[in-house]
């Protein structure tokens, strides 16, 4: 038995999976999109020019969609 790294519950990883570490694959796809976001976090941190253009260029929409 392992724990989900997304939303904790147990499961039985597949005998053909090595290391499963999500228990289905809407958590799997989570786990992605958080990496994700974090990923692009490191990127902005890294190019604060890029989100100042870009926050010129589309002021309200940006903010919205950053939140969302
Ligand atoms: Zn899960």
């Amino acid at each position: 038995m392992s724990n989900c790294f997304v939303c904790g519950r147990t499961f039985v990883p597949s005998k053909y999976t090595r290391g499963q570490k999500f228990c289905s694959v809407p958590c799997r796809h989570q786990a992605r999109m958080v990496y994700k976001r974090g990923y692009d976090a490191l990127w902005r941190a890294r190019h604060p020019g890029y989100m100042k253009a870009y926050q010129k260029r589309y002021r309200g929409e940006a903010v919205s969609g950053l939140t969302g």
